[in-house]
């Protein structure tokens, strides 16, 4: 089966007033029908820039400058903003953005809003037919159909971002965007929403991409992992394998500053530094002012991404050079 998402050779900028800011910086990557996708990196790391490009709706003064992105074998770089609408957002591909449950309007009911995309996007559908499939699809999210009358004060955190699942999956698409989708809630309902995901991905053979800054969040829900560092894609494999068993000096440093149940630590570590200015990255490994394993060629050669083990690719020259 062809990839539901293929991107090849991506790269989306920004052009301020300083230059041009490298968010995402030729990143090729592809995601399999029914399988999910986490891509991973800290703040600022061009994962959310990632994300807006697959629904060709990055923000001004952004722009993808070069490559190829394929929803559903739909090339939609280049395909102009009216076909955009029409055939691939909502219809291919649905994203919750970040902090998308502050989205709901105060003023209007929650079925309104939830069927509003549907009235817009399915021909001949009737008023009485969305609302009777926004019924349906907020039992699906665990909610009752009672929901669909009450204003988005009256629900918990916990509850609108249901609703904001449930809406993106109203249209059918087969590729969910889901950037940060646990941030600002708590624990407790941070699982349910990972297992909600889980079991959509299942019923509906969904294919997911999440996105987020928390590795172990992304690790419960994703097939294979993408970590990202400065706009470029430093590791990729499965799940386990970058979770359990990482290669890249950096994602090492990111999973070593977090508390994991599954493998022994001595202590928390930190990463030194900052994340580089993408402005002007440092040339060669853009990780290497922070690596402790730089070597001589790290800050001149920039590593490519080769595959070290089976399922298992990496940029860095420790695998390559030594
Ligand atoms: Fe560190 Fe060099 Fe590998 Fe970059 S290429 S991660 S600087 S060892």
């Amino acid at each position: 089966m062809p990839p539901v998402m293929k991107t090849t050779g991506l790269k989306t900028y920004y052009f301020i007033s300083r230059g041009v800011v490298k968010a995402v910086d030729n990143v090729s990557l592809e995601l399999e029908p029914g399988y999910s996708l986490g891509l991973a990196g800290e703040s600022g790391c061009g994962k959310s820039t990632f994300g807006f490009s697959l629904i060709n709706l990055v923000p001004p003064p952004g722009k993808i400058v070069d490559g190829s992105i394929l929803i559903d074998g739909t090339e939609i770089v280049g395909m102009p903003e009216s076909e955009l609408r029409k055939k691939v957002r909502w219809k291919k591909v649905s994203m919750i953005f970040q902090g998308a449950m502050n989205v709901l309007n105060p003023v209007y009911k929650i079925g309104y809003q939830m069927a509003e995309p549907l009235l817009y996007h399915e021909e001949g559908i009737t008023k009485k037919e969305a609302m009777q499939k926004v019924h349906e699809y907020l039992e699906l999210v665990g909610l009752t159909p009672a929901v669909a009358d009450m204003y988005p004060h009256e629900l918990s955190g916990g509850m609108k971002q249901r609703v904001v699942i449930a809406t993106a999956l109203l249209t059918e698409p087969k590729l969910l965007i889901a950037d940060e989708p646990t941030t600002a809630l708590d624990v407790i309902v941070q699982a349910q929403i990972i297992n909600l995901l889980k079991k959509l991905k299942r019923q509906l053979n969904l294919s997911i991409l999440i996105i987020s800054h928390d590795l172990s969040v992304i690790s419960e829900i994703a097939d294979h992992l993408a970590i990202m560092y400065a706009g470029k894609i430093v590791e990729y494999g499965t799940s386990d394998k970058v979770y359990l068993e990482p290669k890249h000096p950096y994602t090492k440093a990111l999973l070593g500053a977090l508390p994991r149940l599954r493998v022994k630590q001595e202590k928390l570590e930190f990463i030194p530094g900052v994340p580089p200015d993408l402005l002007a990255p440092p040339p060669g490994c853009r990780f290497h002012p922070r690596c402790k394993y730089r070597f001589e060629p790290c800050d001149k050669e920039e590593p490519e991404l080769i595959e070290v083990e089976p399922g298992q690719w990496v940029a860095c020259h420790l695998y390559t050079r030594r």
